[in-house]
Parts: C-alpha cells; structure tokens; sequence
C-alpha cells in the first residue's frame, strides 16, 4: 500500500494548517508541501487567496476568523472535483 500522504499534501490537511502557513510558522517542509499543493489545486488556491484578503484586512488571521461555511463549501468543491476526475 503506497502512502503518498507524506509527500502531496491533501485538500484536508491544507485547510488545518493554513493559518500556519499564513503566519509564517509553518515549518519548511510543510510549506513546500503546501506551495506545490496550491499550483495543482485551484479551489485551495482560491480558498488561500480569501484567507490572504482576511488577514490584509484585519491583520491577524485567527482558526474563528475562518468560517466553517467557507470551509464547507471548499471541501465540497474539492469532493466534486476529485469524483469526477480521479478516485482516492
Ligand atoms: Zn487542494
């Protein structure tokens, strides 16, 4: 069984270590995993350029700041996508 979890970051595990990302914690490695993630996946890319615009805005991004409805509909789009191109 190839786990290729370890190196493609999912759609999943983006949307919980975002604010890491954006505030500048996230370790090297995960930011690489996370820069390669987002110029394959265009909803992320999306969804990280919303919580960029928050963060200009308010000039602190907090896990409240992000809304569950938001976070809803990105996963939502990304299950869409990925059943009609490639199974899991
Ligand atoms: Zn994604």
């Amino acid at each position: 069984m190839t786990d290729d979890i370890t190196t493609d970051l999912a759609c999943k595990e983006l949307v919980e270590i975002i604010t890491d990302y954006l505030e500048g914690t996230l370790p090297e490695r995960d930011r690489a995993r996370f820069d390669a993630h987002i110029l394959t996946c265009p909803p992320c890319r999306e969804y990280v350029a919303e919580m960029h615009a928050t963060l200009r805005l308010t000039g602190r991004l907090t896990v409240e700041s992000i809304s569950p409805g938001a976070r809803d509909d990105l996963l939502r789009a990304l299950r869409r996508m990925k059943a009609s191109s490639t199974e899991l």
